[in-house]
């Protein structure tokens, strides 16, 4: 039996979220589709791995956009859809916000989340509330946009508030509310999520995550992101698609401006009509196009003018006590010396020492998360690409042991447990873990920037421009929807919508 066959309706460069979507999304209608991952597994970034027979989640906090059973978001309406079945566990609460003055525990639910902030700041429930509303209000239009397009003097009477908020950033909406600062900080821990500042971060974004977040709560798998991973895979097989591992890409072909193939590490050489890649367009505009002549210039210009976004530092552990006993009491904790987010976002471009952090204990959503006495708990920053590119070769052990050390003790003060007394296993993610890992540009787990000149309303403004090469789509972090393991999701099922769209006018051309 031959390996490949002579030829496939679309070729996915990357099986994992982004590109499993795109896969099942094909193979829903019919079409050829062969998935090429060059690791052993399906998942990416989404994934687990064993150390000392425990299996850890290598990345996931919390899902978006998944909803309950009988009321799913758009992610895990797809999931169902496709018959891919995640045993998904409720995260208990949003977040427990731990900054200067504050100690709160906040929960899911626009109204819940109005009366805790009013509660730590009487008299701001109306306020607070109407802000919310605002951001569902906006959330929905993103939603329903991102599915049907409409001319601009449409989408003005039919969503007035999103067309109104479009071109403000978070900060200047914010401030129309007239809230005290300690509201806006009880309302900000998330935002590193988005990675950007608020005086940069279009207000759109914003309100997409706290729509989201806060008004459907988050999600996990059951047994760790690797679930959907797995599961995805499983059933893209049991729907048709061929996948193959340990396969990398190394090349597009393109011929008269139109993709129609791959070459593999390997040396395979692979035919299609399609090409969807999960490869940053940075890898692909730069190495991987075949002639180097068939780049166009404005594609080099796109990548160039786009700036990257965060990518993670995260120290895993697995404690030896169960979390009650080390005073862990919530899943999601974010501390922080300050909730001014432009400044956060500054000091994201250095090596530390890092002053916000995102903490994470699995077993106080998944009580299977670990064995019996044990707990995980993770520590995370987002830092900025810039200041882990200065790195050196010799200094790059030295440097992460002191940043994670920093992040440990940070912690351990806040819990009053020296953390480093309770490890039974210990693995430090840095920047350059997951570009080994995935291959994700310069380690970036975020695609680019949202920034007020490149945000999600221009991007679809320009992704038609954007279109450089026929027949070849992208899809992950890097594409319209943005970061995340939900957007990637979102991601990977419009490159197959795009993908489907052009076989469709090709069709009615002949
Ligand atoms: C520590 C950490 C915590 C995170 N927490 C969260 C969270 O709580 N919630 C959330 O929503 N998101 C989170 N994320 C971000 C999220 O994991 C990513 O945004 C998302 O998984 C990206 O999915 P993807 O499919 O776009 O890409 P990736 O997961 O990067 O996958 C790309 C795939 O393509 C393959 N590939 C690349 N190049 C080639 C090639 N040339 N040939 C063949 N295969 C190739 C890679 O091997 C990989 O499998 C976190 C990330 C990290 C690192």
């Amino acid at each position: 039996m031959k390996f490949y066959k002579d030829h496939y309706d679309v070729i996915v460069i990357g099986g994992a979220l982004a590109g499993l979507s795109a896969a099942l999304m094909l193979a829903d209608k019919g079409k050829d589709v062969l998935v090429l991952e060059r690791h052993n597994l399906p998942g990416g970034i989404a994934s687990s791995f064993v150390r000392g027979g425990i299996e850890i989640e290598a990345a996931l906090h919390e899902m978006m956009s998944i909803g309950e059973k009988d009321n799913r978001l758009k992610v895990g309406k797809f999931f169902d859809d496709m018959g891919v079945d995640i045993d998904w566990l409720k995260v208990p609460e949003a977040y427990h916000a731990s900054l200067p003055g504050i100690e709160k525990t906040m929960h899911p639910g626009l109204e819940t989340f109005a009366r805790e902030v009013d509660e730590e700041v009487p008299g701001t429930y109306d306020k607070v509330l109407s802000l919310l509303k605002l951001c569902d209000t906006v959330f929905n239009s993103v939603n329903e946009l991102s599915i049907h397009p409409m001319s601009k003097a449409k989408m003005l009477i039919k969503h007035e508030a999103f067309v109104k908020t479009a071109g403000y950033s978070t900060k200047e909406v914010l401030d129309t509310f007239d809230l005290p600062q300690k509201a806006l900080d009880l309302l900000a821990p998330y935002w590193i999520y988005v990675g950007s500042g608020f005086s940069e971060l279009p207000f759109t974004i914003f309100a997409v995550l706290m729509a989201d977040y806060i008004g459907y709560g988050s999600y996990i798998p059951h047994k760790f992101s690797h679930e959907m991973s797995l599961k995805m895979a499983e059933r893209a097989e049991a729907m048709g698609v061929q996948i193959e591992y340990r396969q990398q890409v190394d090349k597009i072909l393109v011929k008269d401006g139109r993709v129609y193939g791959v070459k593999t590490a390997r040396g395979d050489e692979i035919h299609a009509d399609y090409v969807i890649s999960s490869a940053y367009p940075n890898k692909v505009y730069t190495s991987m196009i075949e002639p180097k002549s068939a780049v166009p210039a404005g594609a080099i210009k796109m990548v160039n003018g786009r700036r990257l976004s965060l990518t993670a530092f995260s120290v895993i552990m697995i404690l030896d006590k169960p979390a009650e006993e080390l005073g862990i009491k919530d899943y999601s904790v974010f501390r922080g010396e300050t909730m001014d987010t432009d400044k956060l976002y500054a000091e994201l471009k250095g090596l530390g020492p890092y002053h916000y952090l995102t903490c994470i204990c699995h077993n106080l959503a998944n009580p299977d998360a670990t064995p019996a006495g044990t707990c995980s708990y993770s520590i995370t920053t987002l830092p900025r690409v810039d200041g882990w590119k200065t790195v050196k070769a010799e200094d790059y052990d030295k440097v992460r042991r002191e940043v994670a050390k920093q992040m440990i003790d940070y912690m351990s003060a806040y819990l009053g447990v020296n953390l480093l007394d309770h490890i039974l296993e210990i693995v430090i993610e840095t920047p350059m873990t997951v570009n080994r890992y995935t291959n994700a540009w310069n380690g970036c787990i975020y695609g680019y920037a949202h920034t007020m000149e490149d945000h999600i309303v221009a991007r679809l403004q320009t992704a038609e421009a954007e279109s450089f090469i026929k027949g070849l789509e992208f899809s992950g972090a890097h594409q319209i929807s943005g970061d995340g393991m939900g957007p990637a999701v979102t991601n990977g099922r419009k490159a197959a919508k795009n993908v489907l769209d052009a076989m469709a006018k090709e069709a009615k051309g002949k």
